[in-house]
């Protein structure tokens, strides 16, 4: 095991210079932080992707790629010494440039990937000369070098062994005697062309890195002091939580909680590296740790709501009493890459929710493709404007008379997929989304404010 840390920054913590300073100052104050990945400065990436899609005429590409200019801009004057840094970022902004005007002709999932990894690529160079000028023995690493992963461009899959391979050789020596800055969110395939994570990847980017450099531990740094029993913008009385298991972090990851990228915790938790969320807004605000064996496990941890989910109904009065109906539902799902969330069944029936795997953000649609094939084995049915209200917990299977609490509190809205039972750490379910954040503020006064 290495004995550094490897420290990451999201979009909001390298925003602009003073942002970029607070984090030279954590750096600077634990010694330990030898590697620092870094997201893109905040509203980058949304701009890239837009770009990305091709469809803004040339003015407003121009408009576009001004702004981008301006966000790095406002850092480069204020460095000491800009000349070096300044030179690579506005090589990257006219690559930007190229590679919008390619993809106003024809966009694809691989310009995509090349025109969106910039934003890391620009803030990276400027987050290492404010390091540096701040005294930190900084050096900009391109992590493309090391984090290898297939040609999935928009959602590549990393490849864990050879991206561990390529850090012990590329890597490892040189947070030896630098403090390393390298990007979040991007890698390259074997073919050296540029892929990238899916939105919000640089978590998992951060903890892939930790993993194949066997970090002591990660940190990400980001704009909330820690994970709280729920969204505070809203309920209000939320509070922050100190220590919080993987198992229960993990299915607040997938199930909502904005803070983590849903698979931050797969390499973590691979090597047990413990994994500390807090804000370089207000790191003396403390945070939450995510370990292994934890203190407490309280019933009830924390409330998460996941927007924008996307149902889809299955009915055969064939299937009844036979066999195989799941199986060819999913055969057929898995087939054309539909990943699926939370199912329900009956014996003529299967309700499910589509997971959102790519980099679009909104409600996952179901391809045309497979639902003609499901409709030539069943019918098909699909409801929108549903969110996922998720209950984290402990030994939720073992205990008694909460159901009649949690239930007896909405017992006024409609639940939809009630899902329950697969895990001892979660209770979930579906309710409309104009209901979505009352349910989160009666749950959260009944269980956790009481
Ligand atoms: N910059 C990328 C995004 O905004 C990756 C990240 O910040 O996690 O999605
Ligand atoms: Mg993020």
């Amino acid at each position: 095991m290495s004995s550094f840390n490897v420290a990451k920054f999201g979009g909001t913590s390298v925003a602009n210079f003073e942002a970029m300073s607070r984090c030279a100052i954590i750096i600077e104050n634990n010694l330990n932080t030898k590697l620092v990945v870094s997201s893109a400065c905040s509203g980058v990436t949304n701009l890239l992707v837009e770009l990305a899609n091709g469809v803004v005429n040339e003015q407003q590409r121009i408009k576009i790629i001004e702004k981008l200019a301006d966000i790095h801009q406002a850092v480069l004057t204020r460095l000491e010494d800009s000349t070096n840094t300044e030179a690579e970022v506005s090589k990257i902004l006219d690559t930007v440039s190229h590679l919008a005007e390619d993809a106003s002709i024809q966009a694809s999932k691989k310009l995509t990937d090349q025109l969106v990894s910039c934003g890391e690529l620009m803030s990276t160079h400027l987050l290492t000369q404010v390091m540096r000028e701040q005294g930190i023995n900084a050096i900009r690493f391109d992590i493309r070098q090391v984090l290898r992963t297939n040609d999935d461009f928009g959602k590549a899959e990393p490849n864990v062994a050879q991206t561990a391979q390529l850090a012990k050789e590329k890597l490892v020596p040189l947070c030896q005697e630098f403090v390393v800055v390298t990007q979040g969110f991007i890698g390259s395939d074997e073919q050296g062309n540029t892929t990238t994570l899916g939105r919000g990847g640089s978590d998992y980017s951060a903890a892939l890195i930790a993993e194949a450099v066997k970090a002591k531990g990660l940190e990400i740094w980001t704009d909330v002091p820690g994970i709280y029993t729920t969204d505070p913008r809203i309920a209000e009385k939320a509070t922050p939580i100190p220590e919080i298991s993987f198992s229960e972090a993990s299915e607040m990851a997938n199930f909502g909680a904005k803070i983590l990228h849903p698979s931050t915790l797969v390499p973590a938790l691979r090597h047990d590296i413990p994994v500390f969320v807090g804000s370089s807004k207000e790191p003396e605000k403390g945070g939450t740790w995510i370990r292994h064996q934890v203190q407490s496990s309280p019933l009830f941890r924390a409330l998460a709501l996941r927007d924008n989910q996307t149902m889809v109904t299955l009915r055969s009065a064939k299937m009844f009493h036979a066999y195989g109906f799941l199986a060819k539902v999913f055969e057929i799902l898995a087939k054309h890459k539909v990943s699926v969330d939370l199912i329900t069944t009956s014996e003529i029936s299967v309700s499910l929710t589509l997971d959102q795997t790519d980099t679009s953000g909104g409600a996952p649609q179901l391809p045309a493709v497979a639902r003609k094939e499901l409709e030539e084995l069943c019918t098909v049915e699909i409801e929108q404007n549903l969110s996922l209200v998720a209950l984290i917990g402990n030994n939720m299977g073992e205990s008694r008379g909460y159901a009649k609490q949690v239930f007896g509190t909405l017992e006024d809205l409609n639940l939809r997929m009630i899902c329950f039972g697969a895990s001892p750490h979660n209770l979930c379910f579906l309710v409309h989304e104009s209901v979505s954040r009352h349910a989160i503020q009666k749950l959260h006064q009944e269980l956790f404010e009481a």
